[in-house]
């Protein structure tokens, strides 16, 4: 199991005892080295003196938000972070996302969807810490960000500069969720933060071009009330709908 995770480092940040020792369970169970801590301080103290490869951030913490944590960390390490958040807070996934979140999983979670998660956000940030992921291979879908070209079962398509502007965004995050406002601000600009219109209209479009079934995408999803996913796991959604809950 061990050589799957390469022995990561997992800063578990819960103040729930109860919460912490399950995920220090099925984490090391996959090989990944776990360090805990039950406060945003303890957290920082912790980050500070030992290599952390991804935080996995309980939003409801003692001393402070989670969201203040992570904003802080953003100020000195792109590991990635991901948040645990209750299923119904979807504003305060935002907020989180917004802040320098990479992924998040709802409480209650499914282990096998928690380690999916894990997964993808390592492997991102161990591809973009190299020579920076230049191309993403999504079934028939290539994406090459280099050239800027888009092949489906091998043949180009042509996409207009906005269409291609929106699949860099997401590709750049690629694995991970991208708020809308995001989305919007890196594509349209910050004026235009608030123009959700736009993004669904413009999905809508690169479905219609990249996927075989564009009322049922594959890889161009909607985090509904928070935004979008380029899902590079294929796996995964059939690993979270199944799987069980903890
Ligand atoms: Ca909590």
């Amino acid at each position: 199991m061990s050589t799957a995770t390469g022995g990561a480092q997992i800063l578990v940040v819960e103040d729930e005892e109860l919460i912490r020792a399950l995920l220090r369970t099925t984490l090391e169970a996959e090989g990944y080295v776990v360090h805990e801590a039950a406060t945003a301080g303890e957290a920082e103290r912790l980050a500070n003196n030992r290599r952390i490869d991804l935080f996995l951030i309980d939003l409801g913490l003692p001393d402070r938000d989670g969201t203040a944590l992570i904003r802080h960390l953003r100020t000195w390490t792109q590991r990635p972070v991901i948040v645990l958040s209750a299923r119904t807070l979807e504003s305060q996934k935002v907020e989180a996302l917004d802040a320098g979140a990479d992924d998040y999983v709802s409480k209650p979670f499914g282990v096998a969807e928690l380690h999916a998660r894990l997964r993808v956000a390592l492997r991102h940030a161990s591809q973009t810490g190299q020579a920076g992921q230049s191309r993403l291979v999504l079934g028939p879908v290539t994406i090459d960000l280099k050239t800027k070209t888009v092949l489906r079962d091998g043949e180009r398509v042509k996409l207009t500069a906005t269409q291609w502007r929106l699949l860099e965004a997401l590709s750049r995050h690629a694995g991970g969720v991208v708020t809308s406002r995001q989305l919007l601000r890196e594509v349209w600009g910050p004026a235009h933060v608030d123009q959700g219109h736009y993004l669904r209209i413009y999905m809508r479009q690169l479905r219609q071009r990249l996927e075989k079934d564009p009322s049922h995408p594959q890889f161009l999803i909607t985090e509904t009330g928070i935004g979008y996913r380029l899902l590079v796991d294929p796996g995964l959604r059939t690993e979270a709908a199944t799987a069980a809950r903890v």
